[in-house]
């Protein structure tokens, strides 16, 4: 449906959506549409993750989407009591360098932090005007303010976009994120004259930690791959990772490995190689012509080389933080 499907989309990291035809459509005619995420800034590291999102938004920005990035500062103070110098100061500092890092062309992207964005805001306050406690809590399980308080504000957030113009927008999301993207539906249906194109969303695989687990457990988060983290730590998680590998060597020279269990492979496949390096390591996996261990080395390297780029990319853009021009509105 897409065109030049991202690696993320071709392995099947990227596993649903909503709407899909309406952006493809966008994308097919070159008409105007939106692809939109946020950042919280609750602490100063990202996971490893954050890349999926970033490949998904930069592919919708390099097909046409009209980009935007915002900063929940405002949701960041309620949720987490990170007062909104220190959100501004993360963002600056850590989020918007590691977002271009990764590969986000910051010249194609408009950014804006939630405190600052009076339309966004304005837009929160018309919608709970049109949202009920039974919808609130069939789709979060409680009616807490501050989960109202956020969830409002993550409409404003998501029709920003539109309130000039009325255009179809595409939200890159984690599958846990769903309940907000169906409430702003929700809302825009209920719109009788409108004014909303609705929302569109793909959702992606969280990256599991290297230990297996996907809960965020003390172990899970001790083998989780963090941005920034020193390579040293990095490599030795990934000496340490559950892979599908057989008992003994004889046995996997036999039988081959368990690429499908194995989240070395897993990690290659999400984040570092690309389909000619994947196919090889897939295959030699299934003959036993490669072992763990070897296997686990070229990942390293791989590795490696990612952080590198990443740590310099990173300074790059930091150095560059006060060219971007925050809408403020
Ligand atoms: Fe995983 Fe590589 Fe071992 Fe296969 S050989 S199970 S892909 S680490």
């Amino acid at each position: 449906m897409f065109p030049n499907l991202n690696n993320a989309m071709k392995r099947g990291v990227v596993f649903a959506g909503r709407d899909l035809k309406i952006i493809a459509k966008a994308i097919h005619e070159k008409t105007p549409f939106y692809a939109l995420t946020g950042i919280m800034p609750t602490s100063e590291q990202i996971h490893l993750g954050t890349k999926t999102v970033v490949e998904n938004l930069k592919y919708f920005q390099d097909n046409g989407a009209e980009t935007y990035i915002l900063v929940a500062d405002l949701e960041a103070a309620a949720a987490r009591g990170v007062s909104l110098d220190e959100s501004r100061k993360r963002a600056l500092n850590f989020y918007i360098p590691a977002y271009i890092a990764l590969g986000l062309d910051p010249k194609k992207t408009r950014f804006y932090f939630q405190s600052e964005n009076t339309s966004v805001i304005k837009t929160a306050f018309e919608a709970s005007r049109q949202i009920t406690f039974n919808e609130i809590r069939a789709i979060y399980g409680n009616t807490e303010p501050g989960r109202i308080m956020s969830a409002v504000t993550q409409i404003g957030d998501m029709l920003y976009p539109q309130l000039k113009h009325r255009k179809p927008g595409i939200i890159p999301v984690g599958i846990d994120q769903d309940p907000h993207i169906r409430l702003a539906r929700d809302y825009i249906n209920k719109n009788r004259s409108k004014r909303f194109s609705t929302l569109s969303s793909i959702y992606y695989k969280y990256t599991p930690s290297l230990d297996g687990s996907i809960k965020m457990s003390k172990s899970a988060a001790s083998a989780s791959i963090s941005l920034p983290e020193d390579t040293e730590s990095v490599l030795k998680k990934i000496k340490r990772a559950k892979t599908g590998g057989r008992n003994t060597e004889a046995e996997q020279r036999t039988l081959g490995g368990q690429p499908e269990i194995c989240l070395v492979f897993e990690l290659d496949k999400q984040h570092l190689m690309d389909d000619k390096e994947l196919d090889d390591i897939y295959k030699k996996c299934k003959s036993g012509k490669r072992l763990c261990g070897e296997c686990k080395g070229i990942c390293c390297n791989k590795m490696t080389e990612f952080m590198n780029d990443f740590n310099r990319k990173f300074h790059e853009a930091k150095k560059d933080i006060t060219k971007i021009d925050f809408i403020k509105e």
